[in-house]
């Protein structure tokens, strides 16, 4: 039998194995969470002029050379004035925050700094150098710039970069279609009646909520069961998406059909067997178009693979350049034996005290126990090379849940 992959040489076999999909359009208001497949240029400069940056006087800096000094007030200017007299010696213009600074003015003073002095002047108790508080036209955005790149993920302050200079429609990269597949005789369906000798279906559930949590609404194509003939009628079906999610059956049993079935309809197997725990069963196959992942029955098993190796994959294919969940570093609370070998990941929370974020196991590991992963936070990532961890050590742990990822690769080995 070959020798198991390690983690980290598994995920550069599947993130070599998949490209980002084609592109399409949105409209603005479809598109958080997406990943530009374009350039965005600025299409004017922002602020279009010199704009006060408080609500204030506009004035001649110079004029404050002996403060206190009284200046007379020439015009009121609100946003979306523009100024109607130039500021000579002696004059300042009231103004607001965002309101074009009129020539003649070289400096804003905000209004704290000054005292009422009858209906059309103003005391002025402090100096201010020349461009203070003086927004300056372009400051923000010059007409023409590359405000964007292809590759941004667009949040909601992407959005409002989008929004400013009108990007009504634009471009992103298509979202793969996900097809998720439970096989085994053993699973009763959520729509059957309880049978105490079944095992309910958790899987195409708890995949479909990991899909749905990455902005994709995949296709559950049910239960197979194990038999030859009917796996390959549903397998068949789900290689008509992008990627096929398929539950169960990949071990070695007599009964697990799915690797010989997927290599009849001519899926190319890259490896399937990890050395990672849990999830040892992982396979993983492509065809011309599908990406097909073999999961492991066992539905910790099945979460924590998706959450290694799915999600990186259906992130490149999504034009995303930060693939994997966000990591932060704890001190483990408990100490923690352990076998070299494989890669493990711990089912954690989180608490914090002053120096930090602190892991505790959510309970037995057992990687049929789902309940253990429902209380998880994180997952605590131990090396294949560890020999165990004494309470209080440092570890890494993946963050369970969270829109934001990073570019490095949660796991060392
Ligand atoms: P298998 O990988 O098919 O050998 O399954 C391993 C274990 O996972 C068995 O105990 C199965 O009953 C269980 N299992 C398989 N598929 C599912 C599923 N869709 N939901 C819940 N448990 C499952
Ligand atoms: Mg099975």
């Amino acid at each position: 039998m070959e020798k198991p992959l390690q983690a980290t040489e598994a995920q550069h076999l599947i993130l070599h194995s998949v490209i980002a999909l084609g592109v399409e359009t949105v409209q603005l208001d479809q598109s958080v969470g997406r990943v530009l497949a374009q350039e965005i240029h600025a299409n004017r400069d922002l602020p279009p002029y010199d704009v006060s940056a408080m609500d204030g006087f506009a004035l001649r800096s110079a004029d404050l050379a002996g403060v206190p000094v009284v200046l007379e007030i020439i015009e009121d200017i609100k946003a979306g004035d523009l100024p109607g007299k130039i500021l000579q010696t002696g004059q300042c213009a009231r103004i607001m925050t965002g309101a074009p600074v009129p020539v003649g003015a070289d400096a804003v003073i905000r209004v704290e700094e000054t005292q009422e002095a009858g209906a059309t002047a103003v005391r002025i108790n402090k100096a201010v150098k020349p461009g203070n508080d003086i927004r300056l036209r372009g400051e923000n955005m010059k007409d023409g710039d590359v405000v964007l790149t292809a590759g941004t993920e667009i949040t909601p302050g992407v959005i409002g970069v989008l929004a400013t200079v009108k990007a009504a429609r634009f471009s992103v990269f298509r979202r793969p279609r996900v097809a998720i597949l439970s096989t085994g005789n053993e699973l009763e369906g959520m729509d059957e009646a309880v049978d105490l000798n079944k095992i309910p279906n958790a899987n195409s559930y708890a995949l479909m909520a990991q899909v749905q949590a990455l902005g994709i609404e995949p296709v559950l194509l049910g239960i197979a069961r194990d038999d030859p003939a009917e796996l390959e009628q549903y397998l068949k079906r789900g290689l008509e998406y992008d990627v096929l999610l398929v539950s169960g059956g990949t071990s070695v049993g007599v009964h697990d059909y799915v690797r010989p079935t997927i290599e009849k309809l001519g899926v190319e197997m890259k490896f399937w067997r990890l050395a990672i725990r849990p999830g040892h069963p992982l396979a993983f196959g492509t065809t011309h178009k599908t990406a097909v992942f073999g999961l492991p029955g066992n539905p910790v098993s099945s979460m924590v693979c998706f959450e290694q190796f799915v999600i990186p994959a259906l992130r490149q294919m999504m034009g995303n350049k930060r693939l994997y969940r966000r990591t932060v570093t704890a001190r483990v609370a408990h100490d923690v034996k352990f076998r070299p070998g494989r890669t493990e990941f711990i089912r954690v929370q989180l608490t914090r005290d002053d120096n930090g974020y602190i892991a505790s196991s959510t309970g037995t590991q057992s990687s049929g126990v789902l309940l253990s992963m429902a209380r998880a936070d994180g997952l605590m990532v131990i090396p294949s090379d560890s020999t165990g961890l004494a309470a209080g050590a440092q570890v890494v742990v993946q963050l369970l849940d969270g829109t934001v990822f990073q570019e490095a690769a949660g796991f060392f080995d």
